[in-house]
């Protein structure tokens, strides 16, 4: 097999380039001097747009990945003896190599297991019960992904229950939205639909999936709760010194929302992947198809031929079950290739 003939197509929506507004922002950033740390003017127009954007007099903040939104995010609102509650599946839990509870020097982990990928209010409600007072953990922030690692997506009113939910209890809620511009995309509402004005506490808005090389947002709706967060930035190494090169691409991504754009493209290459599986190959999609992710069981026999061929892709769920992604630039000729693929195989 030679290297250029394998296949990272449908591996990750971070297998993608760069998107060409994301890099032509970039590029257009790249000429003069500028201020270091973030006082550029690229970055304080960013955080202008996002204000406009949600509706809101937030406070935005950058770092270079997903895991840091998360994690210091999370480390912002929670003492050490603070429990988070998230999904069993929460890319807090199986893929940040225990971030949360570094960076929060304690706070631990509390998991539901719905099959969905959404938090279960009455799982959430039996963990807290749980909790003897003093001697057990105090409850503090129930943590989301939108769109869910299963590709799923709340409802504005799925997040208002959630966040009604936390507000009866003193606690906080937390969006991971490495995918959230798929979940606006896949939903067709505002962005304060499903975050401030559905009682959100703050959220790591993702770029990189988006079309970005790097760089995340830390959104704090309650501006009582980011004091010093730039501090807690700096001492993570998360402070940019050219923080301009973070913020001209996400420009790009803003500007005649490609951001949507990209979303939307994604979402529908992946509800294409999933109709066409079905169609044509006789393979049904495990979850619904609501952002860009496809979810299908796969025996031993097609994996090993579709690697034969060059393709590579991840097993999410034990024995057999893996996830195929869609990003921005997804195409159907792509999706036609690894259909032909899988039925030659099969
Ligand atoms: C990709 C992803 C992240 C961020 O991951 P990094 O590799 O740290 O940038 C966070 N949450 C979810 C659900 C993701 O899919």
């Amino acid at each position: 097999m030679r290297a250029d003939s394998i296949r990272y197509d449908f591996a990750s929506d971070n297998t993608a380039a760069i998107c060409p507004e994301a890099w032509a922002a970039l590029e257009e950033a790249n000429t003069k001097y500028a201020p270091a740390y973030g006082e550029d003017e690229w970055t304080a127009e960013v955080c202008r747009r996002i204000r406009k954007l949600f509706e809101v007099d937030c406070d935005v903040y950058f770092v270079f990945t997903g895991t840091a939104a998360n994690a210091l995010g999370l480390a912002q609102l929670c003492q050490p003896f603070h429990g988070v509650i998230c999904h069993e599946r929460a890319h807090i839990q199986t893929d940040e190599g225990g971030a949360a509870e570094f960076y929060t020097r304690g706070a631990r982990l509390f998991l539901t297991n719905t099959s969905d990928g959404k938090i279960d209010r009455s799982q959430a409600e039996k963990l807290i019960a749980q909790q003897v007072e003093l001697h057990g953990h105090m409850m503090r922030v129930i943590s989301i992904a939108q769109a869910t690692e299963l590709g799923t997506v709340y409802t504005p009113d799925e997040v208002a229950e959630i966040g009604g939910f936390v507000r009866a209890r003193q606690m906080l809620l937390h969006i991971d939205g490495a995918r959230f511009a798929n979940a606006v995309a896949s939903l067709g509402c505002a962005p304060k639909t499903i975050t401030w004005k559905a009682g959100v506490d703050i959220l790591s808005f993702g770029g990189t999936k988006n079309g970005v090389a790097a760089g995340e947002l830390v959104i704090f709706f309650d501006k009582r709760s980011s004091r010093d967060f730039q501090y807690r930035v700096k001492q993570a190494g998360h402070l940019g010194s050219k923080m301009r090169f973070l913020a001209a691409p996400w420009l790009g991504l803003l500007d005649g929302d490609v951001w949507l754009r990209n979303a939307r493209h994604a979402n529908r290459a992946a509800r294409q992947l999933a109709q066409r599986l079905r169609g044509e190959v006789g393979i049904d999609p495990l979850f619904p198809v609501e952002s860009n992710a496809v979810f299908v069981r796969m025996d031993d026999e097609l994996v090993r031929g579709l690697e034969a061929l060059g393709w590579r892709f991840y097993k999410f769920i034990e024995p057999d079950v893996y996830r195929l992604m869609c990003s921005w630039a997804t195409n159907e000729e792509e999706i036609s290739s690894f259909i032909a693929d899988v039925l030659t195989t099969k």
